[in-house]
């Protein structure tokens, strides 16, 4: 993390694209994601994204897992 980088961290609402709401720390307020630990194919167990070619990667590296 480089929040002391940041002039402002929030902890704001973050709202997903499965409906999902949930808590975390940005730098912008009022954020929202397409993927969340309540719909990740990581947690879930179900592979909603057809594509392998990098994607689950990507989220991976995003989400640090
Ligand atoms: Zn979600």
């Amino acid at each position: 993390m480089k929040a002391n980088l940041h002039p402002k961290y929030y902890v704001t609402t973050a709202s997903c694209a499965c409906g999902n709401k949930f808590e975390m720390g940005s730098t912008k307020e009022n954020l929202k994601v397409d993927v969340c630990s309540q719909c990740h194919p990581f947690y879930t167990g179900k592979q909603k994204f057809v594509d392998a070619g990098g994607r689950v990667d990507k989220f991976k590296k995003k989400y640090n897992l």
